[in-house]
């Protein structure tokens, strides 16, 4: 099969012929279709995240075919369409995971990181941990759904019921969120790198209530605000625009270091948190949700090749909504 391999981290993929695995008894082999470019997969590229699995298949938000089923499997059969995300495994028997929260298992793997990921032909995955995808999604519009979806889903529950958001950065997860946003019935306040960049156009395009960039204040107090970008710097601007008993939730994987701020800032009951990783659970309410509303991806197409253009294009903000490698 061919494959986008990171050999080094901090230099390019690299396309390779690779054999394609062999499933385990509780996997299923996978014949990618898309596999979705998420910022994750740009922090691991850059060597910004420790450890992992090298040389490294990229890639958690992939969407394909059942080709095999592991011998221990149950519930699926070759040629049904399903989703991997970043969760890729967990212990189950630790604190963590018997209390619900396995997205904090200690002993926890992710796809495309520590497990092969989907910029391939094929990838092997824990049955337990795919999803299958909703009828009404093509592979295309679904990729996305995978992360930026589903952990923003995380981060979007995250802020209560609060009516006034705040979105710092307007990217593949603020994009699918604020749909979310509008159908419960939220008004979005959108901040962005420069004015009348592409985010910007789609933020609009969105129907976002107000659009400004990241260091102007809102025309209302917030009630809650995710930041999605991964700048230290926009948690003091976020917890600035959120009025008293506010939250400010840090969506990312990584974030550059938050630089100190005046506690008052703080005060008044603010409260500040970061999302890490997903559950089941969130996989299972959030592909019900998606094609109720329904949720519909604004997507760049890429090929398997050109997965470092991809990655580039994300990094240096020239893309707006999600970015997908469409392998077939
Ligand atoms: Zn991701
Ligand atoms: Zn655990």
């Amino acid at each position: 099969m061919r494959a986008m391999v990171l050999i080094q981290p901090g230099e390019p993929l690299q396309l390779m012929q690779l054999p394609i695995p062999q499933p385990q008894p509780h996997q299923l082999l996978i014949k990618v279709e898309t596999c979705g470019v998420c910022r994750t997969d740009l922090h691991i590229r850059d060597g910004e995240l420790a450890q992992p699995a090298l040389p490294l298949i990229l890639g958690h938000q992939i969407v394909g075919i059942v080709e095999e089923v592991g011998s221990s499997v149950t519930g699926y059969q070759k040629g049904k369409r399903v989703g991997i995300p970043w969760l890729g495994g967990c212990c189950d028997v630790c604190d963590y995971c018997l209390a619900g929260n396995e997205n904090l298992c200690d002993h926890a793997v992710f796809t495309g990181y520590q497990i092969q990921g989907g910029f391939a032909e094929y990838c092997v995955a824990a049955a337990d941990f795919c999803f299958p995808i909703p009828s009404e999604y093509s592979p295309l519009e679904a990729a996305p759904l995978l992360c930026g979806g589903l952990i923003g889903y995380r981060a979007l529950r995250m802020t209560g019921d609060a009516k006034r958001l705040g979105f710092y950065g307007f990217g593949s997860s603020a994009h699918l969120l604020i749909q979310v946003a509008h159908y419960q019935g939220r008004k979005v306040y959108v901040f962005t790198r420069q004015k009348g960049d592409e985010a910007q156009q789609l933020a609009k395009q969105l129907g976002a209530f107000w659009i400004g960039t990241s260091d102007e204040m809102p025309p209302d107090e917030l009630e809650a605000a995710i930041i999605f970008a991964p700048e230290g710097k926009l948690v003091p601007a976020a917890l600035k625009s959120v009025a008293k008993g506010g939250k400010v939730i840090c969506a990312g994987i990584h974030m550059s270091d938050i630089p100190s701020f005046p506690y008052a800032l703080l005060y008044g009951e603010r409260e500040l948190r970061s999302v890490t990783n997903l559950t089941r659970r969130d996989g299972k309410e959030f592909l019900a949700l998606a094609p109720k509303i329904p949720i519909h991806s604004h997507v760049n197409i890429y090929p398997l090749e050109q997965a470092n253009q991809a990655l580039d294009n994300l990094k240096e903000g020239k893309v707006s909504g999600s970015v997908v490698l469409q392998i077939i």
